[in-house]
């Protein structure tokens, strides 16, 4: 069953968004489609890719969603046993390795839990404690074999990657550009962008990132080159209870939404599925933690954040310090990183 899209999709497509002004002079090639469960929008000069690029990110839409039953990872949770081909085995791979740099942050079985809470259905429900405690324990990614062309997940375990598939597509369609003949292209694939190459006036991409309170706006601009940029917040996806907002990020460890002050979390780096993976494990982890996580590994990967917190604290790693601009009429107090 494919997921309800109405009422995110704008939310979404506002997330980031990319300026491309400077380019014109040369007419681009350009593509909206919905995939994913969001409205996707391709830019690209100098060459005719987009197609292609569309039918990567169907193809990997059809593979990887687990509510679609003809998708490879709804074989696998049905199944507990599966063939796959090759673009969900180096996924899988990847994302496996990511749950282990990750301290159980970012967990691709925390699926039973997303389903539970309603997240896929939008029947939206809150697990009383003795059920919350039951689907943490059927959150372990270790529990997954995974060995090439195959994977094996015990009864209970089912795996969702929601968390990396749009940044995987990022890095695929980046790797589809290398080669062809374009010479720059954006990407905007709804909470990651994949940019490419350089703009024909040979100013850098200049990148929105939406204001989580009101995702129609951007709080600030991030002047990058290539790579590719994933935004995590609690906006994208939520429902609320008696006044309390309960968000579609949840932390593994107790099955619960993420709730600690985070408001957003937007990862910039050359590899899509860890800067996906890893705008949700920070955002999961909370300040402090995500903070030592920089300082012990991420930045000597040469990978950059921007967090914005409740408080209006907005932290921002030393790599893209000089790159970010606040907008107008924000007074978030900017913390160097
Ligand atoms: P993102 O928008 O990239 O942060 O991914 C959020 C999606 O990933 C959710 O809608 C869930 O399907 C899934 N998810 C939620 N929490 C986690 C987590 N802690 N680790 C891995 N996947 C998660
Ligand atoms: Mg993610």
């Amino acid at each position: 069953m494919k997921k309800t899209v109405k009422g995110v999709i704008c939310a979404v497509m506002l997330l980031i968004t990319v300026i491309l002004s400077a380019c014109s002079g040369m007419k681009p090639e350009t593509a909206s489609f919905e995939a994913m469960d969001t409205l996707m929008s391709l830019t690209v000069y100098g060459g005719e890719v987009s197609s292609q690029l569309k039918s990567e990110i169907n193809k990997l839409d059809s593979l990887l969603d687990a509510t679609d039953e003809d998708s490879e990872i709804y074989r696998i949770n049905r199944d507990k046993s599966a063939e796959i081909s090759s673009d969900t085995d180096r996924l899988i791979g990847k994302a496996l390795a990511l749950c282990g740099r990750l301290d159980g942050y970012f967990d691709i079985t925390v699926y039973p839990a997303v389903l539970e809470w309603g997240f896929t259905t939008g029947k939206y429900d809150i697990p009383d404690k003795a059920a919350l405690k039951k689907l943490a324990e059927k959150i372990d990614y270790s529990r997954v074999e995974h060995s090439e062309g195959h994977v094996t997940v015990p009864d209970g375990t089912m795996i969702d990657l929601g968390a990396v598939a749009k940044g995987y597509a990022a890095e695929r369609c980046l790797e589809i550009l290398r080669d062809s003949k374009a010479t720059a292209a954006v990407l905007n694939l709804g909470g990651t962008i994949a940019l490419y190459g350089e703009k024909p006036d040979k100013t850098p991409f200049k990148v929105g990132i939406a204001d989580p309170e009101n995702p129609a706006g951007y709080f600030g601009y991030l002047s990058c080159g290539e790579g590719i940029i994933s935004t995590s917040g609690g906006y994208e996806r939520y429902f609320e209870r008696d006044g309390k907002r309960y968000i579609h990020i949840l932390d593994p460890k107790t099955a619960e939404p993420a709730d600690n002050g985070i408001l957003s979390v937007t990862v910039i780096s050359d590899d899509g599925t860890a800067a996906d993976a890893l705008s949700t494990a920070l955002f999961v982890m909370g300040l402090d933690k995500a903070l030592d996580h920089y300082k012990n590994g991420f930045k000597s990967d040469g990978r950059d954040f921007i967090i914005l917190t409740d408080s209006g604290e907005l932290y921002v790693t030393e790599g893209i310090y000089d790159d970010f601009t606040l907008a107008e009429g924000y007074d978030y107090k900017v913390i160097k990183v």
